[in-house]
This record gives structure tokens, C-alpha cells and sequence, in this order.
């Protein structure tokens, strides 16, 4: 019992660092202190450029509430 909960749990560990490890695109805008999923509809009428998710951690930006937030709720569905 323990034991696959314990294998379950690393599973889900390997899971999590192999999609951090791919580090998605984001989107950021110019003067914009947060990145964007490439989805985000609140980006679309603006000047963009897309970088990876922890250069623009890197650069002090922080998610957005919006897309980024939708996709929590989607996961946690699941
Ligand atoms: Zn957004």
C-alpha cells in the first residue's frame, strides 16, 4: 500500500521536473511586467516577443493572472 503510494508520488515527481525541465514559451509584451501563455487573449493587439519561461522569471516578470490562472483550474480538473 505505502509502497505505491510512494511510487505514485514519484511519478508524479518526475512528471512535474520533466515539464518544468522543458520550460514552455511564454509570451511577453514590451513594457509589460508579466508573460503570457501564447493563448492569452490579452496579448493579442500588442507587440510581443517570446522567450522561455525562466528567462522571463529571470527578468523579474511573473505570470499572468489571467491565462496563466485558466490553466491551473484545467489541470486540477484532471
Ligand atoms: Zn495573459
Amino acid at each position: 500500500m505505502v509502497k505505491k503510494l510512494v511510487a505514485a508520488g514519484l511519478c508524479a515527481a518526475v512528471i512535474m521536473v520533466s515539464s518544468a525541465a522543458m520550460a514552455a514559451d511564454v509570451v511577453v509584451t514590451k513594457r509589460g511586467k508579466k508573460y503570457h501563455q501564447p493563448t492569452c487573449a490579452l496579448i493579442l493587439k500588442k507587440e510581443t516577443s517570446t522567450m522561455d519561461e525562466k528567462q522571463a522569471q529571470a527578468k523579474g516578470l511573473t505570470p499572468c493572472a489571467k491565462c496563466f490562472k485558466v490553466e491551473e483550474k484545467e489541470s486540477k480538473k484532471k
